[in-house]
């Protein structure tokens, strides 16, 4: 059957019968593992939409936005300020990829060893197979780690393009330089849409953000419950969601979803039995197209109940104080929101280790999985340091580096269920 976005993908220039083919392979992929689960709250239908839309719906919407005259602008990392982007009333979209079919299309033009959330990105911008490349006004990367700092070099011959230097420590000079970089930014993005910030446009933008924030955390608060009303798989088609959606629209229907959830606490429903060994992902981002770690280990036996990651408490704790009279007062509060964010290119980044073993606590962790995204050396190397202080809490901890494929699936399953089975 034709699907009846065609059209719209023609008209953006995509490969169609390519573009085609890759959403048949993500579709079949999802299918066999976030829709393989049972006894999944209603609400997820809201959610799995989104996915499945992503690539159809949402971009004829962003499309109806920019014939408004709305400029859509798309990001890699959850260090740029989606609130300034809000406040000039246009739009930002996550562009980062989670799907294998786009590497081998990378693999043609670049290194073959670098992260696969690279390589998968760049396939999908050069294989023509990514529908947000054609509408997009600009894009937004920073200079978390070394694979996307070169990339953006490369991907900036093509496209407008700005590059958000952020810090590797966390002193007052690093702050400095990191409110400049917010400042400069705000400077692009009031070019870009040719009007100007104004304290109450930012405040609501602020507001809006924090809202769903707030919706976040407390989604996580309930899988702090034994058993837990909502699978790790779940939880992360959720973040996947987030990433994807309006923000409003995807509050309003967190809300309801985590409504549900209070029910099914109450009604003792959960896809889990009570005492099912809890586990927390550590490291890098699982997006959208990713579900291969969550899926093996709930099929293996364990809940993951929190997800140390930017598709996790990364990219939801820490709100913004709306309380700022004048634009620098507001953009001074993003700025440190943001810098609290403790992904590994910062050094010694020990905030985030005193945060998992908090999380350990809270969530009554029983093992952590390190996810590491293969060449990801921040997040590789800093399991080192993270395991010293596990182990002396008697925390038993797996390190699986990995990457999109399903070659390595035979290993992994048998690694996980050796390492569940020691808990
Ligand atoms: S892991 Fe670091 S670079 Fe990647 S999305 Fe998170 S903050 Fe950005
Ligand atoms: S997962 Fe690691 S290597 Fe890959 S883009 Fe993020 S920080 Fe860079």
């Amino acid at each position: 059957m034709v699907n009846k976005y065609e059209k719209m993908w023609q008209e953006l220039g995509l490969d169609v019968p390519l573009h085609n083919k890759l959403l048949a392979t993500i579709e079949e992929n999802f299918l066999k593992t976030v829709g393989a689960q049972a006894n999944r709250p209603q609400m997820m239908s809201y959610f799995d939409n989104i996915l499945a839309q992503s690539h159809g719906a949402r971009v004829a919407e962003l499309l109806e936005y920019k014939q408004q005259g709305k400029k859509i602008v798309g990001t890699f990392c959850i260090y740029v300020p989606d609130e300034i982007i809000l406040a000039l009333g246009a739009v930002p979209i996550a562009l980062c990829g989670g799907t294998q079919s786009s590497i081998p299309y990378a693999e043609q033009l670049f290194p073959r060893d670098i992260c696969p959330l690279i390589k998968s990105t760049l396939g999908l911008a050069f294989s023509k197979t990514c529908p947000y490349a054609p509408i997009k006004s600009l894009a937004v990367g920073e200079t978390t780690c070394d694979g996307k700092k070169k990339t953006w070099e490369i991907l900036a011959r093509k496209v407008n393009f700005h590059v958000l230097e952020v810090p590797q420590k966390k002193n007052s000079l690093d702050l400095t330089l990191w409110q400049q970089e917010i400042m400069e930014f705000k400077d692009k993005m009031e070019s870009l849409c040719e009007s100007k910030l104004t304290p109450s446009s930012l405040r609501q933008a602020i507001t809006t953000t924090n809202n769903k924030r707030r919706a976040l955390q407390k989604l996580n608060e309930f899988r702090k419950f034994d058993p837990t009303p909502i699978s790790g798989l779940d939880a992360l088609v959720i973040m996947q969601a987030a990433l994807n959606d309006e923000p409003s629209r995807f509050t309003e229907n967190l809300n309801k979803l985590n409504l549900e959830l209070g029910e099914r606490i109450k009604q003792n429903i959960s896809a889990f039995k009570k005492g099912t060994k809890r586990i927390m992902i550590a490291g890098c981002p699982a997006v959208m197209g990713n579900w291969k770690v969550h899926y093996l280990v709930e099929k293996a036996g364990a809940a993951i109940v929190v997800d140390e990651t930017c598709t996790g408490t990364r990219y939801f704790e820490n709100l913004i104080s709306e309380n700022g009279e004048t634009i620098d007062e507001l953009l001074k509060a993003i700025a440190e929101r943001y810098m609290k964010i403790t992904c590994s290119c910062f050094t010694p980044n020990d905030e985030r280790l005193e945060k998992i073993l908090q999380k350990i606590e809270e969530y009554q962790v029983d093992g952590v999985i390190h996810y590491v995204l293969q060449y990801c050396h921040g997040y590789n190397i800093e399991t080192l340091k993270i395991d010293n202080a596990l182990k002396n809490k008697n925390i038993p901890s797996l390190k699986i580096i990995t990457d999109y494929s399903e070659e390595d699936i035979g290993q992994l399953r048998t690694r996980i269920d050796a390492f569940l089975e020691t808990l």
